[in-house]
């Protein structure tokens, strides 16, 4: 893929980070953990540190919530030098990193609900069938649409089936290294450190574009880390497992490789990570409280 940067003049050998929240809910103790760190880590680099409003799930990005975002980053004392990268203005560039991997033959129309995926599934393991879950708990995609002959791929399309597109993994790691990796630079629970083996098969044929937008996370992420020129992906832990899909697509795609530095995760009282679906103590109301920026850091565990 062509990457066209957005912006001139950037210096590669400048560090470059970024936060990169979904507007969907307020941000709590987590985000807080991860966007400082974001920010110490280009401040003690004198790197850049980045924005990204990931809001490509459009039923549940609202842009009171993005409004939330950039008040409480302003008030921890972060500062972006750029407009934040708003995902959902750039949908014809994810459309195209699509339509690069459809040419290459790895991509295919998902039209089963989620309803029918579940059916088929609980139908094979009554038949004695082990399912294979991804690192997520999820069950990976049944087969069948990824096996339908292309006359009939097209019959659905243009009979308007709704569809998901998502990748052919067999199809993928054919002819690709056999050992995909990346370097870790975080410590996480088990203490993963330095070049770590990613294993995308794990994830079965995974989503790249959803029904109602040409994208999904992992599309998204890994062609805006790569057009933003992230040298240093800092998140939560919980996307470690990830990285191995976002490396896959940079592979295929010609993509950067930048390092990447997961962080342990805030968890609550009982040990379970924080949510906003949950309803999680958000920045604000802790700011309503009359808590500072200095007691948050405190309380995402900084300092
Ligand atoms: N948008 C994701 C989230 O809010 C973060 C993605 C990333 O840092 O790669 O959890």
């Amino acid at each position: 893929m062509q990457v066209a940067t957005t912006t001139t003049n950037r210096d590669p050998d400048v560090e470059t980070v970024r936060f990169a929240p979904s507007p969907n809910g307020l941000l709590h103790l987590g985000h807080a953990r991860s966007a400082l760190l974001n920010w110490g880590f280009a401040k003690d680099r004198g790197g850049r540190f980045l924005l990204r409003i990931e809001d490509i799930d459009t039923t549940r990005a609202r842009p009171e919530f993005e409004q939330a975002i950039l008040e409480d980053l302003d008030w921890l004392g972060i500062a972006w030098p750029e407009p934040p990268r708003r995902q959902s203005d750039h949908f014809g560039t994810y459309r195209e990193a699509l339509a690069e991997l459809g040419k290459l033959g790895l991509i295919y129309p998902a039209f089963m609900s989620r309803a029918e995926a579940a059916g088929h599934i609980r139908d094979a393991e009554a038949g004695g069938r082990i399912w294979p879950r991804d690192p997520d708990g999820a069950p990976h995609y049944p087969e069948t649409d990824r096996n339908l002959g292309e006359p009939e791929r097209q019959r659905r399309i243009e009979r308007g089936d709704p569809h998901t597109w998502r990748i052919d993994m067999g199809a993928a790691l054919n002819g690709l290294p056999a050992n995909l990796t990346w370097r870790e630079t975080g410590s996480g629970p088990a203490g993963e450190t330095g070049r770590i083996t990613a294993d995308p098969a794990a994830w079965g044929d995974v989503v790249l574009a959803r029904r109602d937008v040409p994208s999904s996370y992992h599309l998204a992420v890994t062609v805006d880390d790569a057009l933003q020129d992230i040298t240093t992906v800092i998140r939560g832990h919980d996307l470690f497992a990830a990285t191995s899909v976002h490396r896959l697509l940079q592979t295929l795609l010609g993509l950067p490789e930048p390092t990447y530095l997961h962080h342990d995760l805030v968890r609550d009282e009982t040990g379970r990570k924080l949510s906003k679906s949950d309803g999680d103590v958000s920045l604000a109301s802790l700011r309503q409280k009359g808590l500072g920026p200095e007691d948050i850091a405190r309380l995402a565990g900084l300092n």
